[in-house]
Order: structure tokens, then C-alpha cells, then sequence
């Protein structure tokens, strides 16, 4: 039982972008204004989240880790009008078994702090008093330990699973307003990097500032559209005059209802659309740059088609693509002439 829960958890946290992802949109979901994540040796031997969110009770010390418990969901029809990132419950728990885990946190009733250690099944191992301020910190200990295969595999792709890392983590600073995001990393006894960071703004394209710098902003344009098909979608495209390196062009971030997602029937169709109505036309290495957010009714998808829940399962998806050209097209057919 333990072995099959291990190789499970091994689905849900697949890899330290996802270890990472879970850990903010817990603290993201836990009303946090301020998020810093603190990384040792790039993830792989700490991974330390804290946030200043609502914390977390004592009576949900043991039921945190435990499988399929979330404090998100009541019953399934909640599903249907879910606005929290996770509601599956198994990324703590998955955690526990592929990593060790420590959390520290503290309500705004509670007159202490309190740090809890955990076993790899979940259990409570230890609990002590701390003094902290209201919020939570959870740190997770040298990631896949007891899955030998890919603990040798994070530690030997260890850049290219970072990179993975920060591209994710863009997203959330992206798509995330009103929240400060702080991520640091420390490789040896060197000094703390700051990797990336965020100052609560509230709209998409001072976030975009932030993260990538106002030359990236510049090369932009407004993208909004509505469409009868109840879709309604907000963001930024390059502009159709503007020749990009391929580094720019590789910035596709696309959102469903501000949930970061890989779309890539929808990074195909801007792909496409930009070749045929820009003046960069015919250059193969052009990738045009998109930050779009995708609003549709939630009967219109489902997001529980993947463990990671980076995967949506669009209805009519179809006439959704063809909505999305018409707006790619009303942005960029007028540089044609
Ligand atoms: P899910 O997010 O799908 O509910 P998780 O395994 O990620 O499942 O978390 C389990 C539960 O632990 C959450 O439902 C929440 O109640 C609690 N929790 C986890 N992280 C935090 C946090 N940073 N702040 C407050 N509560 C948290
Ligand atoms: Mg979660």
C-alpha cells in the first residue's frame, strides 16, 4: 500500500516545477498577500514556502496530509464553482511520500505558532511550540529521496528542471494581483539570489513589467475580446510589427479563469495566425509572445483531467479556437495594410 501511494504521489508531484506550484497555490488559495519561496541548491534540497495566509488550525494538523483531504470542497457539486486552485487534496500528502515535510503555522486566534513534522505516510511525528506571525510555512526536504530513479534524475537535469521552475513561477506572477511573490535560491554558502519577484500589483501588464521588463512590455498589445460563444478572454500579444528573438517569443503563457495552463492547441492557432497576418510572415523561428487569460463559464471545462491540473478539457473547443483567431486577427489584420 505505502509503495503504491508512493508511486501515486510520484503523479502528482511529478517534478520540482510541480512540488513548487502546488506549495503557492496552497498559499495563493489561503488568502497570502505575501508569498516567499526559499530555495536551497535550486529546490533540490529545500523547498521552503511562507506565506502570511489564514494558517492552519489544530484540527486540521492531521487531516492536512492525509489523502483526498482538502478544506476546499464540501461536496462534488462544488466543483462546478470552484475559484481555489486546488481541491483534490493530494499535494501535501503526496509530498509526505516523496519528500520530508515540515510545516510551521499559526491562526490569527491561536496564541502561539506551531511546527509539525511528518512521516512519509502522512502521519504527525512531532509537533512543538514556535513563535511566528499568522500564516504558514511548509518546507519539503530533499525532493524524491525515496524514489531513488528521480532523485538521481532532479539532481542531474537540475538546470533544466529549475528553468522548468521559474517558467511556472512566472506564470502565478503573471496572472497573480494583489500578492507579492519573492523567490530566492542559495547554492552552497553562497549568497541568496532573488530569482524573481513581484509587488502586488493589480493588473496583468504592470506584473508583466515586474517579471520581464518594460522592453518586453512594450513589444505588447492589448488583446480582449468577448464572443457569443461566452467566451471572453484579456491579455497581451506582440504587436504584428515587432521581429523577436526566439528567447521573447518563447513567453506563451495562457490562463483559464486565472489558472495557469498549457494550451497547445491555442499556442498552435497564435502561431499560425501570427505568420499569416504580421510582416514577420514567412520567418520560421518567429514565436510571437502571449500572455492571455482565457474566461469561460465553468460548465464550459474541466480542469480534473490531469493530477497537476495543468490540462483542461474544453468544451466546444473547436469554436472556442476560432473565437480566439477573430480576436488574433481583429489585432493585427490592420498592420497588414
Ligand atoms: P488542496 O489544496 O487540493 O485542498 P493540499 O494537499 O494542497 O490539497 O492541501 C490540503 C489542505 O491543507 C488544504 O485544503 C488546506 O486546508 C490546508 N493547507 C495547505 N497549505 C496551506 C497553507 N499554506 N495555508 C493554509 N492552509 C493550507
Ligand atoms: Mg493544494
Amino acid at each position: 500500500e505505502a509503495t503504491v501511494h508512493r508511486i501515486a504521489s510520484g503523479q502528482v508531484i511529478l517534478d520540482l516545477a510541480t512540488a513548487v506550484k502546488e506549495l503557492l497555490e496552497n498559499a495563493l488559495d489561503a488568502g497570502a498577500t505575501n508569498v516567499e519561496i526559499k530555495l536551497k541548491e535550486c529546490g533540490s534540497e529545500l523547498i521552503e514556502v511562507a506565506d502570511n495566509g489564514c494558517g492552519i488550525s489544530n484540527e486540521n494538523y492531521q487531516a492536512l496530509t492525509l489523502k483526498h483531504h482538502t478544506s476546499k470542497l464540501t461536496s462534488l457539486a462544488d466543483l462546478q464553482d470552484l475559484s481555489s486552485f486546488g481541491f483534490r487534496g493530494e499535494a501535501l500528502s503526496s509530498l509526505c511520500a516523496v519528500a520530508e515535510v515540515v510545516v510551521s503555522t499559526r491562526t490569527e486566534d491561536s496564541a502561539t505558532g506551531t511546527r509539525i513534522s511528518y512521516d512519509k505516510n502522512g502521519n504527525i511525528q512531532s509537533t512543538s511550540p514556535i513563535a511566528r506571525a499568522k500564516g504558514t510555512t511548509v518546507a519539503v526536504k530533499q525532493l524524491f529521496k525515496p524514489l531513488p530513479v528521480r532523485f538521481k534524475e532532479l539532481r542531474r537535469h537540475l538546470k533544466r528542471e529549475f528553468a522548468k521552475l521559474l517558467t511556472i513561477l512566472q506564470a502565478y506572477a503573471i496572472v497573480t494581483t494583489g500578492v507579492r511573490i519573492i523567490c530566492t535560491n542559495q547554492v552552497g554558502t553562497g549568497p541568496r539570489t532573488r530569482m524573481l519577484s513581484t509587488q502586488g500589483l493589480t493588473n496583468m501588464r504592470d506584473n508583466i513589467v515586474t517579471v520581464f521588463g518594460s522592453r518586453t512590455a512594450e513589444a505588447l498589445v492589448a488583446l480582449d475580446g468577448t464572443s457569443a460563444e461566452g467566451l471572453s478572454m484579456h491579455g497581451y500579444v506582440s504587436k504584428a510589427s515587432t521581429s523577436f528573438g526566439r528567447q521573447a517569443g518563447e513567453r506563451q503563457y495562457f490562463f483559464l479563469n486565472g489558472r495557469p495552463i498549457d494550451m497547445p492547441k491555442f499556442s498552435k492557432a497564435l502561431v499560425e495566425t501570427y505568420r499569416m497576418y504580421t510582416s514577420c510572415g514567412n520567418a520560421t523561428n518567429i514565436r510571437p509572445a502571449a500572455f492571455i487569460d482565457i474566461r469561460l463559464p465553468k460548465d464550459r471545462y474541466d480542469i480534473n483531467v490531469t493530477p497537476d491540473k495543468r490540462k483542461a478539457l474544453l468544451h466546444q473547443e473547436q469554436s472556442l479556437l476560432e473565437a480566439f483567431q477573430k480576436a488574433l486577427m481583429r489585432v493585427w489584420e490592420p498592420a497588414r495594410v
